[in-house]
């Protein structure tokens, strides 16, 4: 029995993976679009250019995570809705057997043999289908994941966090632009790092230090490359 104003376990699981998903989206966009706008400033101070390499960076990388988790998702849900119509034939097909087969499933957690048949001959009358998709396949039938909803978290969370270098970088005056964009960037990075580590239970110093240190890197590369390409092209 759950306490009064406990969050039902599958609806504070499900939120926890939408942040931590969130979380990822928000850390990738910064990651990437401050590689590239930092790349980009070591090549040129045209305020134009860079403003336009991180809109573009922005916008191509918010839309191929959402295509990507759009496809995952899809994907994923048809493997489940495969499951649930096999699932809805069986019961159709054979309801005797399948009846025998979730009070297997419960006798294997468990229950006695007396009490497992009890049990599956209840759940059987009322909701058959829900019963043996929870036992057998682990899946709500009333809450697959919409691939939409996850290509819509994708997109806002990468350009949420893609925002933060666009401005940082494109905002100050010339001379202060990259280490203005340095500073943003590895706050935010401190800032996901922290909310992911709180979330996934870790230790929050070193999933920090891992996270800023990669962010750093990144920046220190793409740095280079562009003041090497400023030179030698520009
Ligand atoms: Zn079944």
């Amino acid at each position: 029995m759950a306490h009064p104003g406990e969050p039902h376990h599958d609806d504070l699981a499900g939120r926890l993976n939408w942040l931590r998903a969130g979380v990822l989206g928000a850390n990738d966009g910064i990651v990437s679009t401050a590689g590239l706008v930092v790349g980009v400033a070591g090549a040129t101070t045209d305020r134009t250019a860079i403003l336009a390499a991180g809109v573009a960076g922005l916008v191509a990388g918010s839309l191929s995570m959402a295509g990507g988790e759009y496809v995952s998702v899809s994907t994923q849900r048809d493997t489940e809705q495969a499951a649930l119509d096999k699932e809805r034939r069986e019961l159709r097909d054979m309801p005797a057997e399948e009846e025998r087969e979730l009070a297997g499933i419960y006798q294997e957690q468990g229950l006695s043999a007396e009490l497992a048949a009890q049990v599956a001959a209840e759940l059987t009358e009322k909701d058959a289908f829900r019963a043996h998709a929870q036992a057998e396949l682990q899946i709500d039938p009333d809450n697959l994941t919409s691939p939409w909803q996850a290509a819509w978290a994708s997109l806002v969370s990468f350009a949420l966090g893609a925002l933060v270098p666009v401005v940082a970088i494109t905002a100050p005056p010339t001379s202060w632009r990259v280490w203005t964009c340095v500073v943003s960037v590895l706050l935010g990075l401190v800032a996901t790092g922290l909310v992911s580590a709180r979330l996934g239970g870790g230790e929050p110093r070193r999933a920090v230090a891992r996270n800023v240190l990669m962010g750093a890197t990144t920046m220190v590369v793409t740095y280079y490359i562009g003041v090497l390409f400023g030179v030698t092209v520009g």
